[in-house]
């Protein structure tokens, strides 16, 4: 049996009749940029996510980057980040002038430790971006009470959590802009780069069109500089296209991970994900602990199931970050788990069959 990390194909046959239809009518009608489909894109994601303001964006890095360049953060500003993330979640900001700030992850949520938090604040700091790790959302209640404390902005980065939820409330609703990636494989994706801002703060909202339309909301009135970040027209049909799925793909991902859940807990070397009480984990990743990592991550290849690791290296490990000049032993939790953390199968295509599979092949590599 095979089973790819990712199946995009499966989900692309599951609807491709809306699809091609959707691809068809943006070339007939030459939207290319900007227009009827983005602007649809724009109110079907936010009437479905429940927020008023929806930016669509080239992607989910520039997503953070436009965020914070509106926050007015740069040069002398810190803003603190998770130590286990996508290089997204830091680059960004350094792209600003800022100086990303780490702090380690707990070790039962793979989140930023909260109890971290305050320890990391100094007079520089101005932005805490909570990153919703594998789907799994941070304790953000108290982030963003620590936040409110010290004023500092609350950035959310939903790039892995759509639709994910704290005691009944979404993902990138609790701080000033939650920042989301539409990239191909993510739980909502396009057919190329996307990404999008949400927010509840109009002007806010409009400030970031604003800069990622080259500084215009209007043709050559342009108030400050800006950037290019815009979505195209293809991709903005194609996700308009996958919306009335989304939630269904969800549920499937939900009941997917139960399913591991179940075949994968008498197997003592496997330590399952943990779910945060009172929250929603979307599963765009599910990850496992184990011991012998990369013996198993082999077998399970040499089985024809497909595995990944995310990260293999923690943020500050990287060589990028060398010139921050910290050491692994100044972020444990996330130092030690990157040799410890593997990452199944998880789409919401994925059978019971292949996940039955994917448990036996690890409890036969432990026997
Ligand atoms: C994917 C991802 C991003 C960036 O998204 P792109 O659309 O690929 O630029 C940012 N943060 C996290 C946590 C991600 O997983």
């Amino acid at each position: 049996m095979k089973v790819p990390f990712v199946d995009l194909k499966a989900q692309y046959l599951s609807i491709k009749g809306e699809i091609d239809v959707a691809i068809r009518s943006v070339i007939e009608e030459t939207a290319f940029i900007g227009g009827k489909y983005v602007d649809s894109f724009e109110r079907d994601f936010g009437n479905l996510y429940g927020v008023d303001h929806v930016v669509s964006c080239a992607n989910g890095t520039d997503s953070l980057y436009i965020i914070m360049k509106m926050l007015g953060i740069g040069s002398g500003d810190e803003v603190i980040t998770v130590a286990n993330s996508w290089i997204s979640s830091s680059e960004t900001i350094s792209q600003t002038g800022a100086t990303p700030v780490f702090v380690d992850i707990d070790p039962n949520f793979y989140s930023i430790d909260e109890l971290l938090l305050e320890g990391a604040i100094t007079s520089r700091t101005r932005a805490v971006i909570a990153v919703h790790l594998h789907g799994q959302m941070c304790e953000i209640e108290l982030i963003k009470g620590i936040c409110d404390k010290h004023g500092l902005y609350l950035i959310e980065d939903c790039a892995q959590s759509h639709f994910s939820e704290f005691k009944g409330k979404r993902a990138g609703l609790f701080g000033i802009a939650g920042s989301f990636s539409f990239y191909p494989g993510k739980n909502l994706g396009a057919y190329g780069d996307a990404g999008c801002i949400i927010s509840n703060n109009s002007s806010f909202a409009d400030k970031c069109r604003m800069f990622s339309r080259h500084g215009a909301l209007k043709k050559h009135q342009h108030q400050i500089e800006g950037i290019n970040s815009r979505l195209d027209g293809i991709q903005a049909a194609i996700l308009s296209a996958k919306l009335p799925h989304i939630l269904n793909w969800t549920s499937m991902r939900i009941y997917n991970a139960s399913l591991y859940n179940k075949y994968l807990s008498d197997i003592p070397q496997v330590l399952i994900p943990r779910c945060r009480p009172d929250s929603v984990h979307t599963y765009h990743l599910y990850v496992i602990r184990v011991k012998k990592r990369d013996e198993l991550m082999e077998f399970l290849t040499k089985s024809g199931i497909e595995t990944s690791i995310h990260y293999p290296t923690a943020l500050p490990n990287l060589p990028a970050y060398k010139y921050l000049g910290k050491n692994p032993d100044d972020y444990p939790v996330a130092s030690s788990m990157q040799s410890e953390i593997l990452s199944l199968p998880m789409y919401p295509e994925l059978t019971e069959d292949q996940i039955q599979y994917v448990a036996r092949t690890i409890q036969e590599f432990y026997a």
